[in-house]
């Protein structure tokens, strides 16, 4: 009997997800808003790029490295539409930023044609080729072996063949280090959190980030705590070894922009 109400309680949660998702936060990129390509998908899709002001301190912010975060790509269309807005208000900047919506297009749209509302999400965090995207950054102790981790499962994934193999990474990290880009705002779903690494500056964004969105920090005890696989060949790691700040953002669901959490936490990142 409880379990029946439980279920169907369950059933309408997600119906009003599906509504809310659908209709009424659902942001599109302004089309008078011009944008560049960084390179392709595997699937040959242009990976759209869009700069904002010009300067020799160079911001990135990407989202969208796994397939079933949709709600990351929505908060990047509203940071786009936003910035675009304010750039021929403001004279002075002392940033050029960059804003990459979406590096995985392909399972991007596979996630859009079945977004799994009424179930948890075991597949889809790869791209085409079937290959984590945050497990193929060039890392000192890279392995052709992995462990994948979505939805609270694991599953073994064997295919990749060497680090920087897929098609997004190369063309991420090609303008990366063609733009010598310094700071990398990430964003993924959904642990509510802030992490942070290593260096003193990053140190100041994530806290900077975490105190205006209110997701609090992943704590150092946390991060030692995490599974081997949960930590390794991704971009953190990697831009450790380059001397790059990279911020990741775990967001609190995987289908909504969360705007709102985040528009003063990545206003207040333009000046750091
Ligand atoms: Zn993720």
């Amino acid at each position: 009997m409880l379990r029946s109400l439980k279920s169907k309680l369950w059933f309408i949660y997600r119906g009003l997800v599906w509504m809310k998702d659908n209709f009424f936060d659902n942001p599109k990129i302004n089309s008078n808003i011009k944008s560049f390509s960084i390179g392709k998908t595997f699937n040959w899709e242009e990976i759209d790029c869009y700069s904002f002001w010009k300067w020799s301190e160079k911001i990135l912010y990407f989202w969208w490295i796994h397939g079933n975060e949709t709600g990351t790509v929505k908060l990047m269309n509203k940071w786009v539409n936003f910035v675009w807005e304010i750039e021929s208000g403001t004279s002075f900047w002392n940033t050029q930023i960059f804003i990459i919506p979406c590096l995985n297009i392909d399972w991007y749209k596979q996630a859009l044609k079945n977004p799994k509302y009424f179930s948890w999400w075991r597949e889809g965090k790869t791209n085409a080729q079937d290959v984590d995207l945050n497990r193929n950054f060039p890392t000192f102790n890279w392995s052709p072996k992995s462990t994948l981790f979505a939805a609270g499962l694991y599953k073994e994934i064997s295919w990749w063949t060497s680090p920087w193999s897929e098609w997004e990474i190369k063309a991420l990290l090609n303008f990366i280090e063609t733009e010598k880009v310094q700071t990398i705002y990430t964003f993924h779903n959904c642990w509510w959190t802030v992490f942070w690494r290593w260096t003193t500056s990053v140190n100041k964004k994530v806290k900077s980030y975490s105190k205006n969105s209110n997701y609090r920090v992943f704590a150092d005890s946390e991060w030692d705590g995490l599974k081997p696989w949960q930590k390794t060949w991704q971009m953190m790691m990697w831009a450790e070894e380059k001397n790059i700040d990279v911020i990741e953002i775990e967001m609190k669901t995987r289908w909504w922009s969360e705007w709102e959490l985040n528009k003063k936490a990545l206003i207040k990142s333009l000046r750091i």
